[in-house]
């Protein structure tokens, strides 16, 4: 529809333009015009006013540019606001770039449907989607109870899922020496002793520790990480069903 738009503000004197301008002086009266749907899409990522643009189009490539620009800027505040409103999206990296260099969750997955599902399962992990108790109990107003249903001791968030609940513990040791065994350096060197807090971001979102504990390895190194993590993940919560509905 902004193509469209471009396309006909740089045509001089053609009738579409003319229509177009015309819409835009009886303004507001027609909300669903083409001109009001325009003017909203370019507000919503405050680029210039259909006006401006009508009366001083830019070229395709400056267009293109601009458009690319304002709308990386968007998202990265969009993500930046529900960091602070969502808990489980402090673990994720947020990308400055978001249209044109995809977040590790999607580099890790080959094109085949059991990549792509681990991938969609941990993204629902990290931006808070997946239904753990406390998610269930938060959105009943505590309703329903947020202790957890397999081991009965603590309430289920997403640390007691991912390292504490007992009765994942099998599953949980054998993926974990696999994950963390991919964080130490090569060569050897001392086995990572890392604090719970990094364990359970390590799991989340590794790139997040890229210039800190995490600083020795290289990009693809974190995206092996973060495949392992996707697969720790799921056979975690492959676990956590199967006991649900024992
Ligand atoms: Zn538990």
């Amino acid at each position: 529809m902004l193509s469209l738009f471009l396309t006909i503000s740089r045509l001089d004197n053609a009738i579409e333009k003319k229509i177009l301008q015309w819409e835009l002086e009886i303004g507001k009266d027609f909300t669903e015009s083409f001109i009001n749907r325009i003017d909203k899409i370019l507000n919503k990522y405050s680029l210039p006013n259909p006006k401006e643009i009508l009366e001083n189009p830019p070229s395709k490539y400056k267009w293109k540019n601009m458009l690319k620009k304002a709308i990386n800027i968007y998202w990265s505040n969009i993500w930046k606001e529900e960091c602070l409103i969502k808990t489980t999206i402090k673990y994720l990296t947020i990308q400055e770039n978001p249209t044109e260099n995809p977040h590790n969750i999607w580099k890790a997955a080959r094109n085949n449907q059991n990549d792509i599902r681990k991938a969609e399962f941990k993204s629902r992990l990290i931006t808070g989607t997946y239904m753990l108790q406390t998610t269930k109990a938060k959105f009943s107003k505590n309703q329903i109870s947020g202790i957890c249903e397999l081991c009965t001791k603590a309430e289920e968030d997403i640390k007691h899922f991912l390292l504490d609940c007992e009765s994942l513990e099998s599953v949980r040791l054998k993926q974990m020496n696999k994950l963390l065994s991919l964080t130490e350096l090569k060569g050897g060197g001392d086995k990572a002793n890392y604090k719970e807090e990094d364990v359970l971001q390590i799991i989340m979102d590794c790139s997040k520790l890229s210039t800190t504990s995490l600083s020795h390895l290289k990009a693809n190194d974190l995206i092996e990480i973060e495949k392992q993590s996707q697969n720790f993940c799921h056979k975690m919560h492959k676990k956590r069903t199967k006991m649900q509905t024992r």
